[in-house]
């Protein structure tokens, strides 16, 4: 750990100061996506299993097999969405976008997928039917195939109808270096559309919003629309998509990450009307809700006008928006400045707002 310390490029998925929040046993707040995964991951994962390829901290992990330069993109997800079926979507489409997504965020072509399923006794084989249907769907729209699977059956009461853990593999074109890690001062900042409906469609789903509020979910595989866009601005430096913990955790990490400031225009960033009164009224921040099919575009000024265009082009970005820049001062830090001429620290979400949204 002192080491992670002393050398904060090579761990740069670890390098910013975390809050310790040492607990006996495990809690709900692990599970957040934001500083307390983190902590977790970094006290007991990091420190025993660590290694360079997943100190990187992205997300997915980049491995060199090959003689030529074209690399290996892998990575792996847990999908234990509470209900399983929500407006927009269901823990079918939510486990292929995903994954797809994880892989894509390397600007990889995402071409395999494993699934493993963890089914409860008792669990209705028509929903089990739907689910996979639904996994068919979007392995097909994403142009990708599941190409290794395991089945596990646990007694009634020991799991919540069925868990579905995948991975996904992906080509990276040789010389494509896209990373949280290679952001630059100078940088603009996009999102690729509105945020938190996942969060608020599954909310609804749960009978806890006290109104209609006619939000789906985004989740969607975005492969597609970053190929556009990579083949047109190939001088992308960073994709991520920003899940758990929503916009502002995933720039806090991105801040850490490349040792530089993300400074965001509040008035710039896309909010569905009605997310944000769900959000006034639970209390909620959008910039903290999950999204799942929205991604966060970091690159030069000068090809912000074209990645733009590209990216409303396809149906999962008509609202793309710039919406910050990337600066040299105060490395590590994520600043929001209102409408009112005030600036706001943004920090990472620390323990959980919606357990089991994803
Ligand atoms: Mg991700």
């Amino acid at each position: 750990m002192e080491q992670d310390q002393k050398q904060p490029r090579q761990v740069q998925g670890l390098s910013c100061p975390l809050p310790h929040t040492h607990t006996e046993t495990v809690v709900i707040g692990h599970g957040s996506g934001g500083s307390m995964t983190q902590d977790l991951i970094r006290s007991i994962f990091q420190s025993q299993i660590g290694n360079e390829i997943l100190a990187e901290g992205n997300d997915a992990a980049r491995l060199q097999l090959f003689s030529h330069g074209e690399q290996l993109a892998v990575s792996t997800d847990s999908h234990v969405v509470s209900p399983l079926f929500f407006p927009g979507g269901d823990i079918g489409r939510l486990a292929v976008s995903g994954t797809v997504n994880d892989v894509a965020m390397l600007g990889a072509h995402p071409a395999f997928l494993t699934a493993g399923f963890i089914l409860e006794e008792g669990f209705p084989m028509a929903d089990l039917n739907r689910i996979i249907k639904s996994i068919a769907d979007t392995c097909r729209e994403a142009g990708v195939q599941i190409i290794a699977g395991d089945t596990k059956v646990v007694e009634k009461g020991k799991a919540d109808g069925i868990y579905i853990n995948t991975a996904g593999l992906g080509l990276i074109p040789e010389g494509r270096k896209i990373g949280g890690q290679f952001a630059k001062p100078g940088d603009a900042v996009l999102i690729s559309g509105t945020l938190g409906e996942h969060s608020i469609a599954v909310l609804e789903a749960r009978g806890e919003l006290g109104f209609e509020s006619g939000i789906q979910s985004d989740v969607a595989p975005l492969n597609h629309m970053l190929e556009d866009l990579l083949a047109a601005v190939p001088d992308v430096h960073v994709l991520r998509d920003p899940t758990r913990g929503g916009l502002a955790t995933s720039l806090n990490e991105i801040a850490c990450q490349s040792q530089v400031s993300i400074h965001l225009t509040e008035g710039a960033i896309p909010v569905q009307p009605n997310v944000r009164i769900a959000c006034e009224m639970l209390g909620f921040d959008p910039l903290y809700l999950a999204n799942e099919g929205k991604v966060i575009i970091i690159l030069p000024e000068e090809h912000v006008e074209l990645a733009l265009n590209i990216v409303r082009a396809s149906p999962y970005g008509k609202y793309a928006a710039r919406i910050g820049r990337i600066s040299e001062e105060n490395p590590g830090r994520v600043l929001l400045h209102t409408a009112f001429g005030t600036t706001r620290l943004l920090s990472m979400l620390a323990g959980e707002i919606l357990p089991r949204i994803c």
